[in-house]
């Protein structure tokens, strides 16, 4: 008998009803990029988020692809973005051969510090260069400083794009993660809090910004019968078929934020009693997705050690995103720490790791991670006074 089931880090949780929604796609022939699950999805999620206008899209990449082409980078341009966050955040920045320069963390939520970010504004500015936009990332669902980070983007006049992926369904001050800046960009990659299997959104209050969003990402067609085309465009749209996924998705998604936030207490209660664990925090005034459950550990165990301890028990654990000024890719780019002596992005990824979070987690699966983990912390806490004894 199989008893020890493969754990995933953030598998898909269809709600049921998303069957419905593809049979009424192909009912109906809407077998395209375009069509009225597409319309259906983006009022949705537009009136969900308390935004005027939202683009549905292929992925979140390219949502942040069409943000910066409507902010108008092209080559040369300078872009801020956050280091510490997945690949897909900066490389639409090298699709337009725009310049990232990376700005560091700070601790209260792990995203962009606004000191860091208004110690390079300064610098850009003096040497005459300021960036055409500042990509933030909602890490991991917790909101970002939005107002520290605003008011510096508009004393600035510097376009502010919220990479909020990971954190729909996230509150900040009251407001819908991902509606802070000029635009927001959400994913729904098959581990994201809702899923249509790839897909993304552009959302914004500025619906003229969304409808060119429409225009680039269905090739840029002039208005003519003829193609006539002036502008490079792209084959962003998202299929009908996957809007219905979407739809029938975003139907369920506060019962996904409310379980994966369960989830994230469960283990917040069972680990934070062992001496150097302590759990991602969550920034006053916000209430985070917990899209997947992150922790640091100060008590001996690296990251490496959890990851390889929970792979033999056939259980997925990742390390915290490797800060992207470290990345080769990367390695000719600024970067803007948060202080002189503190590079908080580096030292999180040297110390973190993120365990099991999906909303269909069961309590015995999760038990079985804890049990693992429990067990990795006294055996090493048992070796450590041992230690300390002789
Ligand atoms: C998942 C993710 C993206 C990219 O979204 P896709 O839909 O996979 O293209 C971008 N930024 C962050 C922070 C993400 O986690």
């Amino acid at each position: 008998m199989q008893t020890n089931n493969r754990i995933y880090l953030s598998p898909p949780h269809m709600s049921g009803k998303e069957q419905e929604y593809i049979a009424e796609a192909f009912r109906s022939n809407w077998i395209a990029p375009l069509g009225p699950l597409v319309n259906t999805f983006e009022k949705r999620l537009a009136d969900y988020a308390g935004v005027k206008g939202a683009a549905a899209v292929s992925s979140g990449t390219a949502a942040i692809h069409l943000a910066l082409r409507l902010a108008g980078v092209t080559k040369g341009d300078t872009v801020f973005c956050s280091s510490f966050t997945f690949v897909a955040t900066a490389n639409p920045i090298l699709y337009e051969q725009a310049e990232p320069v990376f700005i560091d963390s700070e601790w209260e939520t792990w995203n962009m510090s606004p000191d860091a970010l208004e110690r390079a504004l300064q610098d850009a500015k003096r040497r005459g260069i300021l960036p055409k936009a500042v990509i933030a990332v909602n890490l991991y669902g917790q909101s970002a400083k939005m107002d520290e980070l605003l008011s510096l983007c508009d004393a600035y006049g510097v376009c502010l794009i919220e990479d909020a992926a990971e954190s729909l369904g996230s509150v900040y001050k009251g407001r819908q993660s991902g509606t802070f800046g000029h635009f927001g960009i959400y994913s729904f990659n098959g581990n994201k809090i809702i899923t249509t299997s790839g897909g993304g959104m552009l959302v914004s209050n500025d619906e003229a910004s969304i409808e060119k969003a429409r225009f680039l990402a269905s090739q840029a067609r002039d208005a003519a019968v003829h193609y006539q085309h002036s502008q490079i465009g792209y084959n962003y749209r998202l299929s009908n078929i996957l809007a219905g996924v979407g739809i029938s998705q975003l139907e369920v998604l506060e019962e996904r934020v409310q379980a994966r936030r369960k989830v994230f207490d469960r283990y917040k209660e069972a680990l934070e009693r062992f001496p150097g664990i302590r759990m991602m925090p969550e920034l006053e005034g916000t209430a985070s997705n917990r899209w997947l459950t992150a922790l640091t550990l100060d008590n001996g165990v690296t990251p490496n050690d959890a990851i390889a301890c929970l792979a033999e028990q056939n259980i997925e654990a990742r390390p915290l995103w490797k800060p992207l000024h470290t990345q080769p890719l990367f390695s000719s780019s600024l970067f803007y720490p948060h202080s002189d002596q503190e590079r908080v992005c580096e030292n999180l990824f040297s110390r973190g790791i993120c365990l099991p979070s999906g909303s269909n987690l069961s309590e015995a699966d999760q038990n079985r991670v804890i049990a693992a983990l429990v067990h990795l912390f006294e055996s090493k806490g048992a070796t450590s006074w041992t230690a300390s004894m002789s």
